[in-house]
């Protein structure tokens, strides 16, 4: 027992030190960011300016057919832009979508790609992006940095808010035989060109809202927790915890409260552009396997486990989680108290916009097996402030089973 965690632990934390390091000296795109109201049209406008002749919109079925992109297909027409559809992207992409989506990129001829979407469809267009210019299968791109030569143009859309993933240096992909989520990381795969427009996210429904704003707030917390974290990243990520707990609700409560949605949108980019620099911890270590093992989608997965993953930490994280209780507006005295007051506020945001609290299909005897890889994707990379004893992690995971 104890002798193994202990040697566990100066593992992961040696492993800790040179993820740090890599985060900071990765290489990456810079990119330009588009913002504000009808901003995805004024950058779809720019695309024929650039010298593209034929782009790729990447998207999903069900925002295809629900109208949402009609105005970004006008826009190019108007501006004689030629563009082919890749509508196939499924929520937790596989990476057979992404080499579809490359398949038709060549055949059509296409010289850059536009992801219009939540986090699955920007993953896939990242990737399809990427492999044009770098040909190999899902292992090969597993780890960091493997792509040898820059992708293809890049021009990011979300329509959620979100996975930050318009400007993460990330894309997670599915191995459709292992169902293991692979995060490829590469700093060419952070997108050259963003459009942070709310009228595309305006369309969710409140639990796509509620899910994906979680995401946000995880990435948010986790980032601000993280041992890579700095000065600039922590500024950042509690500007994103305070504008999510202040306006996630309202956009759950009505969706059309346009101010509500762009403060989320800006604010899970800044979640993202901070955990692209810091990565996350435990919560999104326990998602990734409900994901894998119960379909739990990602945001919901992440909610359902983010207060009890802050609260297994214990004392080693209530000063951090005070001055980010403080700088997200709480007025509370003590540390401890303070970091009590944000876990719970957590708890009660999550309960006020009703999210599901137990995964579906959750048996006991799968809980080893996720327990087991969500320690070690914490342990691999991710610089979290306290490594958990497999106990820990168990009990979270046990705590979710549904009682009958
Ligand atoms: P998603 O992209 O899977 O979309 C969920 C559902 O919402 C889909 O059915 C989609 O059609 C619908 N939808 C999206 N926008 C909508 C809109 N405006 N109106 C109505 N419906 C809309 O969900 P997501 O949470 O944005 O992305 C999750 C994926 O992102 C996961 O695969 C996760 O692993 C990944 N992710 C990636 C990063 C990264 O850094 N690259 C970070 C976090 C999560």
């Amino acid at each position: 027992g104890s002798t193994v965690d202990q040697m566990k632990t100066l593992y992961y934390k040696a492993r800790a030190q040179g993820v740090k390091l890599l985060l900071r000296l990765l290489p990456r795109n810079q990119s330009v960011v588009y913002a504000g109201r009808g901003s995805a049209l004024d950058l779809c406008r720019q695309v024929p300016t650039f010298g593209h002749q034929k782009v790729l919109l990447v998207t999903d079925r069900f925002l295809d057919g629900s109208g949402l992109l009609d105005g970004i297909k006008e826009s190019l027409q108007e501006n004689q832009l030629e563009f082919a559809v890749y509508d196939g992207v499924k929520p937790d992409p596989e990476f057979e979508q992404v080499q579809a989506g490359n398949e038709l990129l060549r055949s059509e001829g296409c010289d850059a790609v536009i992801g219009v979407g939540g986090g699955s469809v920007l993953d896939a267009a990242k990737m399809i992006a990427l492999l044009h210019h770098n040909p190999g299968d899902l292992a090969f791109f597993d780890g960091i940095q493997k792509a040898k030569k820059p992708g293809l143009p890049m021009f990011a859309i979300p329509t959620t808010a979100g996975t930050g993933s318009e400007t993460t240096p990330a894309s997670v992909i599915t191995d459709s035989k292992t169902h293991r989520k692979i995060a490829v990381a590469d700093g060419k795969l952070v997108p050259h060109y963003v459009a942070l427009d709310a009228d595309l996210t305006r369309t969710m429904p409140p639990h796509i809202t509620a899910a994906t704003g979680m995401d946000a707030l995880t990435h948010a917390v986790e980032s601000y927790l993280s041992k890579a974290s700095t000065p600039t990243t922590r500024e950042l990520a509690a500007g994103a915890t305070r504008t999510i707990l202040e306006h996630l609700p309202r956009a759950w409560r009505d969706g059309n409260d346009m101010q509500a949605r762009e403060a989320m949108l800006t604010a899970s980019f800044h979640a993202g552009v901070a955990f692209g620099r810091t990565s996350v911890g435990y919560a999104h270590a326990i998602a990734h396997q409900l994901g894998r093992v119960c379909g739990t989608p990602h945001g919901e997965a992440n909610a359902m486990v983010l207060p009890e993953v802050l609260a297994a930490y214990g004392e080693c994280v209530h000063g951090t989680l005070a001055s980010l209780a403080r700088k997200a507006g709480m007025d509370v005295d003590d540390d401890l108290s303070a970091a009590r007051a944000l876990i719970a506020g957590i708890t009660e945001l999550r309960d006020e916009m009703h999210m599901p609290t137990h995964p579906e299909r959750l048996n006991s005897e799968d809980i080893p097996g996720m327990v087991k890889a969500a320690e070690a994707e914490a342990g691999d990379i991710y610089p979290v402030p306290r490594y958990l004893s497999r106990q820990e992690i168990r009990a979270i995971v046990e705590g979710l089973i549904q009682d009958s």
